[in-house]
C-alpha cells in the first residue's frame, strides 16, 4: 500500500549512510472553531482511527479546549499541539498563553508563525522567532510556518520570503534547534482557499528549504521533518506526501472532520 512504503522518508546525505529515515507527522490545527461537545465528538472520531495512521498525528485545538483533549488523548499516541504561545514566561499580559502553561496542559507541540498570525496580529519574523525560543525552552516542539502571499510568488519572491522567515529563527535559536522542531510551508494563498500547490510546486520549495538548513547543517537538515499545508485532503495528500521532501501535512479545514482527517494520516 503506497500509504505504508511512504511512512517514512529516506535521507539522502548523512541519512544515507548511517540508515535513517523520516517519520511523517499529519497535524491538525483547528484554529478557532468548535465546543466542548463538537470537539469531543471530533476526537472521539480520531481516536477510533489513528491507531492505524503510518504517520504520526497531532492535533491543535484552540488554547481553552486543551485540557479536555488531553484527557481525551491520555492513553493514545495522537500528540497535542497548541496554536500559538507567548514570548514571555508569566505576569501581566492579558490574554496570552505561555509554554509552561501549555506544557502543564499536556502540549508537545506548538504551532509558531502561522501565516493568520503573522497576518492578522502582525506577528513579524523577529517576534516569532521569539517564539519559538520560548517554546524551546520549555521542551515544546515547534512547528514552524513559513509562506509567501501570492503577489509575493507571482513576483518571484518565493524563496527570498520562505528562507528570510526560516533564517530569522535560525539566527536566533541555531540550527541544532531544528532537531527538536518541524517546519510546515504553507503558501499563504493555498490556505482555507481551496487551491493547492502542485505536489511539484509544493516539493521544489520544500527542497530550497531543506538547503536553507543544510547549508548550515546537513545532518540537521536530513532529519529534519517538512509538512506541506494549505488546502489538503484525502484527495491529494498522498501525490503531495509522496514527494521526496514533504513529510506530512498541517491540515485545517479538512482536520475538522475525523474521517477527512484519518483520510489524510491515512496517506502519512
Ligand atoms: C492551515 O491553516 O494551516 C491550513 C493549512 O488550512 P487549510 O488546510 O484549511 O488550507
Amino acid at each position: 500500500m503506497l500509504g505504508l512504503n511512504i511512512a517514512a522518508k529516506p535521507l539522502f546525505g548523512l541519512g544515507l549512510q548511517v540508515g535513517l529515515m523520516r517519520k511523517s507527522l499529519v497535524a491538525g490545527n483547528w484554529k478557532m472553531n468548535g465546543n466542548s461537545a463538537s470537539i469531543e465528538e471530533l476526537v472521539a472520531g480520531i481516536l477510533a482511527g489513528a491507531g492505524s495512521s503510518p504517520a504520526e498525528v497531532l492535533v491543535c485545538p484552540p488554547h481553552v479546549y486543551l485540557a479536555q483533549v488531553a484527557a481525551a488523548l491520555c492513553d493514545s499516541n495522537v500528540k497535542l499541539g497548541a496554536q500559538d504561545v507567548s514570548v514571555e514566561a508569566s505576569g501581566a499580559f492579558t490574554g496570552d498563553v505561555s509554554a509552561s502553561m501549555l506544557k502543564d496542559m499536556g502540549c508537545s507541540y506548538v504551532l509558531v508563525g502561522h501565516s493568520e498570525r503573522r497576518a492578522i496580529h502582525g506577528e513579524s519574523s523577529v517576534l516569532v522567532a521569539q517564539k519559538f525560543v520560548a517554546a524551546q525552552n520549555e521542551g515544546l516542539i515547534s512547528v514552524l510556518c513559513v509562506g509567501e502571499t501570492l503577489e509575493e510568488r507571482e513576483a518571484g519572491n518565493t524563496v527570498a520570503v520562505v528562507s528570510e522567515q526560516f533564517e530569522a529563527v535560525l539566527d536566533l535559536a541555531g540550527i541544532d534547534a531544528m532537531k527538536n522542531a518541524v517546519l510546515a510551508y504553507e503558501p499563504v494563498w493555498a490556505i482555507g482557499t481551496g487551491k493547492t500547490a502542485s505536489a511539484e510546486q509544493a516539493q521544489e520549495v520544500h527542497a530550497q528549504l531543506r538547503a536553507v538548513a543544510a547549508a548550515r547543517s546537513v545532518e540537521v537538515a536530513d532529519g529534519m521533518q517538512i509538512l506541506y499545508g494549505g488546502s489538503v485532503k484525502p484527495s491529494n495528500a498522498v501525490e503531495l506526501f509522496a514527494m521526496a521532501d514533504i513529510d506530512g501535512g498541517l491540515i485545517g479545514g479538512a482536520s475538522l472532520q475525523a474521517k477527512d482527517f484519518l483520510g489524510i494520516c491515512a496517506a502519512g
